[in-house]
Order: C-alpha cells, then structure tokens, then sequence
C-alpha cells in the first residue's frame, strides 16, 4: 500500500470528493490507510464494497460464499450474467478491483465462522454487517465489541431497510437493539433498489468514520420504508445488561441471546 502523500495520480482520482464540505486531503489518507470488513457483498455489501473501492478506502476484506445464480441478479451488482454459474467470490473481487487499483481486495469464499470473524475484525478499523442471517449479523457484532471497532448493520426486506451504526461500548450495540432473535425467514422478498440505497449509506457512514468527515449517525437506527415513502429515526440506547456489550458479557460462542432487558429503543 503506497505510503505518504497522495500521489499525482490519486490526487486526479479522488478530485472530486477532497474539498469543502466533502473529504480533506488528511482524511483522504485515512481511508487509504484503513481497513474495512464487510461480510456479505450481495444487494447490500455490494455497493457498499464498490463504494468503499471507489472512495480510495485501501483494503476491503470480504466475505461470501456460494455461486451466482439467476436470482441473485436483482440486486448482486458485484455480478454479471457472464458470472452465472460459477463462485461468486472470486468475481466479486475482480469485479471490485477493477474500479480501483489503488485499493487491495481479500476474498474469503464462505461465511465467517466466530474465530474468523474477530480475527477479521481484529485486522479491520470498521466492521460492516450486510450478512442476510441474524445468526451472522450477531456474530459480527460480537466481532466488532470483541475487537473494539464501529460496526455498521445494514438489513432488508422486501422495499425496507435498516441502517445502524454502533461504537463499541459507547453506543448500543446490535444486541441491545435486539435482545431476543427476530424470526428469520429464508427467502425474503428485496427489490434491489433499497439493498443499494442501504448498502450505499452504509458506505457512506464508514467513509464519513473513518476519514473524519462530518457527522456519524452513531446510537440510532436510521429505517427506510421505501413501500409507504417515508423514513425514520431511531435513537438507541445501551443496555448495561446486554449479554454482549455489557458489564459481564459472556464468552465469544455464539450464544448470547435472551440477554435480559429488552425495549432498548426511544423512538422520536
Ligand atoms: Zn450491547
């Protein structure tokens, strides 16, 4: 990764995002220097990840498993028709590496399991969650606490979707805005739109983090309801007795759900 300045051609690349009231020339730099992990790159973590790639952020660890299929094309932008068929790793980091060459991509082919989503996030400044499963939306939350880094939770269904940005043990994490698991149903309906105008703020949010620019929306929820037309805010608020981010949070395996208290969030 290149050291120092931004270099004559990163100063032409990124022109039209250093300035008043986007990034500075110091917060360009951070992004070249940061690391972000981001676990599933389909409709959401998609164009997240191309986000991340184009914005100069200087590497992406990604994850996801499986072979592209017909469905996934409503929404899995980092695919083509040309990919059906075949592992969707590997395309979707060339297809990420071709947008930028200043920016290294690493692959792993499956979903993490819990040791390899702290040793992920351990390597990360910033962990983003578009993972369909509530099962690996927690494990990387625990990553995330675990390791002491934001975590960005996007989800989805159908014309909806959710946004959350936490702090480790400043912010509510994912468990304390969902003390029990929520019922999980396999093949949700999602119109790609709303998984790329979710992913693409969640893009926006570790831009903002991690370059120092503007205002973070850390401790709320942020819920597009793109059906009815109308968004809202949610501000959050930190369970002392959550079973992940809390004073005596259990062990990193996996079972932390029905941690007591539940009703953690105000909504205004
Ligand atoms: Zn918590």
């Amino acid at each position: 990764m290149a050291r120092g300045a931004l270099s004559a051609e990163e100063r032409a690349r990124y022109q039209r995002q250093i300035g008043p009231g986007v990034l500075t020339e110091e917060g360009q730099l951070r992004l070249r220097r940061s690391t972000v992990f981001i676990s599933r790159v389909g409709g959401m973590g998609g164009p997240a990840a191309l986000a991340l790639a184009m914005a100069g952020v200087g590497r992406i660890i990604f994850a996801h498993g499986g072979t592209l299929e017909s469905a996934d094309l409503n929404r899995q932008v980092l695919g083509s028709e040309h990919g059906l068929g075949k592992p969707r790793a590997a395309q979707f980091a060339d297809c990420l590496r071709e947008r930028n060459h200043f920016v290294t991509v690493e692959a792993l082919d499956h979903e993490p399991d819990d040791a390899e989503a702290v040793e992920l996030a351990g390597r990360a400044d910033l962990v983003i969650s578009a993972a369909p499963t509530f099962a690996e939306r927690f494990r990387l939350n625990r990553a995330a606490v675990a390791c002491g880094v934001p975590l960005i939770d996007a989800a989805q269904w159908g014309m909806t979707g959710t946004l959350i940005a936490t702090k480790p043990h400043v912010t509510a994490c994912l468990r304390c805005v969902y003390p029990q698991d929520p019922p999980f149903e396999e093949m949700f309906p999602v119109v790609g739109a709303i998984s790329a105008a979710i992913g693409s703020l969640a893009a926006l949010e570790a831009i903002k983090i991690l370059s120092g620019t503007g205002r973070p929306m850390f401790g709320s929820l942020l819920l597009i309801d793109g059906y009815r037309g109308h968004e809202s805010r949610v501000q959050l608020r930190r369970n002392p007795t959550c079973p992940c981010c809390g004073d005596s949070p259990l062990p990193l395996d996996g079972r932390e759900a029905g941690g007591e208290g539940g009703g953690t969030q105000d909504m205004n």
